[in-house]
Order: C-alpha cells, then structure tokens, then sequence
C-alpha cells in the first residue's frame, strides 16, 4: 500500500510502499478514506515535537474510512462500518479507558506518532479506538471530527465561566476556526485574533463579531485592543491554540476569574512567566490535546445540526503532502487540507 513514512532520525518524509498491516485479535483494519493534516504532523516533521514518536512512522491523525476486516475478538463493528479513528490505540481495560479517557490510557498509542497513522491507504486501530460515524455525516467532514473538533468540545466540556465575551487567537488555523464556530454558539461576542488581513470577512462568516488583525512584529499585538473591546474588563475565555508565542500577552487579555484554553504550541519556546499576572486574576486554565467519546459524539451532533462546518481548504492526493507542510509552514491554510487516499 502507498503511505508517506515519517523517518525520525533523517526527519524525511517519503512516499514510500509498504505491506498492508496485518490485524491481531482485537484490531481494526481500516481503508483510509481522508487524513486531514494537522499542526501537529507539521511539528513532528519539522522536529519540534519528538517525544513518543515512532523512529519510521506514518503520521496522520485526523481519519476516515470504511472498515475492511476486523480480527477474531472484534464485537463492535464490521466490514462496512464507516468510521474514524479515536487519537489513540487503547486498551479499553485501564481506569482511563474505562472512564472515557481513553486518549489517555495507561498503555496506549498515539495514532500517527507512536504508531502508524492516516497518511496511508489502510491503518490497523484497536477496537476501543473505533468510532462509528452517522450516515448522514459524509467521510470528507468526518475526517476533523476527532481533531480538531473534537479536542476543542473537549475543552468546552470543562468550561465554567461566563459567556460574555470569548477571544480565538490563530483564528484561521483548524483549531482556531472551529473555535470560533464553537464560541459564536455560546458567548454574546467572540473576537477573531489574526494576522491576516484577508480572511477578515471569512472569520466574520464563521461567528466572529469583531476581527482584529494585528502585527506580528509588534512588542504588544493585541492586548490594547482587546483592552478597549472590553472597556479594560477583559474576556471571559481565551480560547489559545498558540501556545508560548503569545501566552503572556494572552493571559494579560483575560479578565478577572477568567479562563485560559490552551489548545497548541506552535513554536514551544520557553517562557518568562510572571505567576502573579495569573493568581492574582483567579485565572483557570483548561488544557486539551485530546478527546474522549463524548466530545467526538458532541462534536457530530454540532456537525449534524448545522452549528458546525469543518472548513476544508483543499483536498490533494498523497503525492502533494510535501506542498501541503509548506503551506501549513507558511500559515496559509484556513482549516484544514485533506490528503485524499483514494486518490492516484
Ligand atoms: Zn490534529
Ligand atoms: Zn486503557
């Protein structure tokens, strides 16, 4: 089958052919359908992230398919199913897994990191790591259930502030825009933090009341603005798939008892944080990375009510994946790019 190997050491990424994974007793083979490519295959590639990767993996975490086989202790699903895969390979037996965490299971896998993922025309998954999409869900908006969408109903289900006013910085990465989709659901007004100038009218399109773009060259690039969107107030939650390289700007927006969501690190620099800027606003901070069943349930049901439309930038064959990372590099996708398996 044709995958794109990720090879650690070299840091290459290699179309390359490789044997059709064979399945064990409680595995899934899935034919891969659509792989939607994530800031983090972009980190792991460009060598940022490298703890708990593979040393020759495919990556691809965002998938959907249609089940080819399964193996002899499989109950759950059969030939046919149309699925997409969970974030990790888990046990199903662990507390986690037993508790609906199973993207932190005590023994699992990260799908597309430590094993073989999406960027593949079939990937072997547990069963526990399996889930059925509903049919009227097509496989192509399927793809960004899990992430990006998923990840970020996750973080909402933690969520206990108040719903006046939220902020999305990246706005126009994945996380960002399904985040502020998420948010205009919810909060009375949800500002648009970007870069580019551009995609003013689409984040406006998507539920952002204001859209602020800033200079990434300034010292402060959008504190004052937010400031005085806010009458010094500042906001409710800021929903943050940034990370380092705006953090202690992004916690000087957020208002007293406010909330941080911590959603990426896209330059993973260390900080110079000041504690009291934090303390002394009771500020809570949800991190979220992963996503359990209920969020991707969640996550389907915005989708099938219309509250949510994962934004496609553009659908390639595997052979442009090395196009798609440059472009994911230069920040120029809004959404998500879908590497297509069936193609070519
Ligand atoms: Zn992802
Ligand atoms: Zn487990």
């Amino acid at each position: 089958m044709k995958a794109a190997l990720f090879h650690k050491e070299s840091g290459d990424l290699i179309i390359s052919n490789k044997n059709i994974p064979n399945l064990s007793d409680k595995d899934v083979l899935v034919k891969v359908h659509y792989c939607s490519f994530c800031g983090h295959d972009l980190a792991v590639i460009q060598g940022m992230l490298k703890r708990g990767v593979g040393s020759e993996v495919i990556l691809g975490h965002e998938l959907s398919g249609i089940v080819d086989s399964v193996g002899s202790q499989v109950s759950t699903c059969s030939p046919g199913d149309r699925v997409v895969s969970l974030l990790t390979n888990s046990c199903g037996i662990c507390d986690r897994c037993l508790n609906d965490q199973s993207h932190r299971c005590r023994v699992g896998e990260g799908i597309g990191h430590t094993c073989d993922g999406g960027f593949a025309e079939y990937v072997v998954v547990s069963e526990n790591s399996v889930f059925k999409i509903h049919d009227d869900l097509t496989l192509k908006d399927a793809c960004m259930l899990v992430c990006p969408i998923g990840v970020i109903e996750e973080a909402f289900s933690r969520y206990k502030g108040q719903f006046n006013t939220a902020v999305v910085s990246g706005a126009t990465g994945g996380l960002g825009i399904h985040g502020i989709q998420k948010a205009s659901s919810l909060f009375d007004r949800v500002i648009a933090l970007t870069t580019d100038a551009s995609a003013d009218k689409f984040l406006s399109q998507n539920g952002a009341t204001d859209v602020v773009v800033y200079d990434a060259s300034d010292t402060f690039k959008f504190k004052e603005i937010i400031m005085a969107l806010t009458e010094d107030e500042g906001v409710d939650l800021f929903i943050d798939p940034v990370g380092s390289g705006l953090f202690n700007e992004s916690v000087a927006c957020v208002s007293q008892y406010g909330c941080l969501m911590l959603l990426g690190d896209i330059q993973g620099i260390p900080l110079d944080i000041h504690l009291g800027d934090m303390l002394f606003k009771d500020l809570e901070i949800i991190c979220s990375t992963g996503s359990n069943r209920e969020s991707v349930k969640l996550a389907e049901r915005m989708i099938l009510n219309g509250d949510m439309k994962p934004i496609i930038f553009d659908v390639v064959a595997l052979e442009n994946i090395l196009d798609v990372c440059i472009k994911m590099q230069e920040s120029s996708v809004i959404g998500r790019i879908l590497i297509d398996m069936t193609l070519g």
